[in-house]
């Protein structure tokens, strides 16, 4: 994949990100420890993430003067996609404390690999003026594009995505749709599997942060379904730029 063909796609290039990404992936990180990663990990990306959010002055009054200070101006939303991203919220939080979460529950249909939503919470009108969509794996980027329709037609402002793995299918898929929302993430990995896993990756970040492996036909790379393969063949062309 060409990186600069996509112009809202941030890599970090920071060796601390780099070396916590690597203990990430490596199949013998516990969950407790594989928790602790996704949360330094989310902290890290979350703080590169909003290096250009707007700030207005205020006056601090320290033990000694006044002097002029600032504080952030939009009002920030953090919206993990489920069950995977809520493992990024806590670092979020402490970044931002005064950011309001908000679920939008999307599963990914395990043949079409299409999102289906079976959860949306929002209130009418927009609360938040940036948002950012947490979900540790950009996989085929259908969840992120499908969630980024949602905050649009909610009135979020500007929308981010913040992943600490992307696939080269669901950056193009994700920046096709949406090319104004910048995509933060700690690598962009070879490719998606015929199973929709990310390889070389992590597994399933859901399953590695909270302990629930369901055995060997579970793991990536078993027993692809026919529709799967296709879909993943179908973003490899898209990807590629073949028809
Ligand atoms: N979701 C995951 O948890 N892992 C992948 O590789 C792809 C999607």
């Amino acid at each position: 994949m060409d990186p600069a063909r996509y112009p809202n796609l941030h890599v970090s290039s920071h060796p601390l990100v780099a070396h916590k990404l690597a203990l990430l992936r490596d199949r013998s990180t516990e969950p407790k420890k594989f928790r602790e990663l996704v949360r330094e990990l989310s902290w890290l990306l979350g703080y590169e993430a909003m290096a250009d959010l707007t700030t207005q002055p205020i006056t601090v009054e320290t033990p000694l003067e006044a002097m002029a200070g600032a504080e952030l101006e939009p009002k920030v939303g953090l919206v993990p996609v489920l069950r995977a991203g809520l493992g990024m919220v806590d670092a979020m939080l402490e970044l931002m404390p005064s950011a309001e979460v908000w679920h939008i529950g999307l599963y990914r249909d395990e043949r079409s690999l299409k999102p289906v939503e079976y959860y949306n919470k929002l209130p009418d009108a927009a609360t938040v003026q940036v948002c950012l969509i947490l979900d540790p794996m950009l996989a085929t980027g259908g969840s992120s594009a499908a969630t980024v329709d949602i905050l649009k037609h909610w009135g979020a402002a500007r929308i981010k995505q913040v992943s600490l793995i992307a696939a080269p299918e669901g950056v193009a898929t994700l920046s096709t749709a949406h090319p104004d929302v910048d995509i933060h993430v700690a690598a962009v990995d070879r490719a998606l599997n015929e199973r929709g896993y990310i390889v070389p990756g992590l597994g399933d970040a859901g399953d590695r942060q909270f302990g629930t492996f369901a055995g060997p036909s579970s793991e990536p790379g078993h027993d692809p379904a026919d529709e799967t393969a296709e879909v993943v063949r179908r973003l490899q062309r898209n990807l590629a730029g073949e028809p």
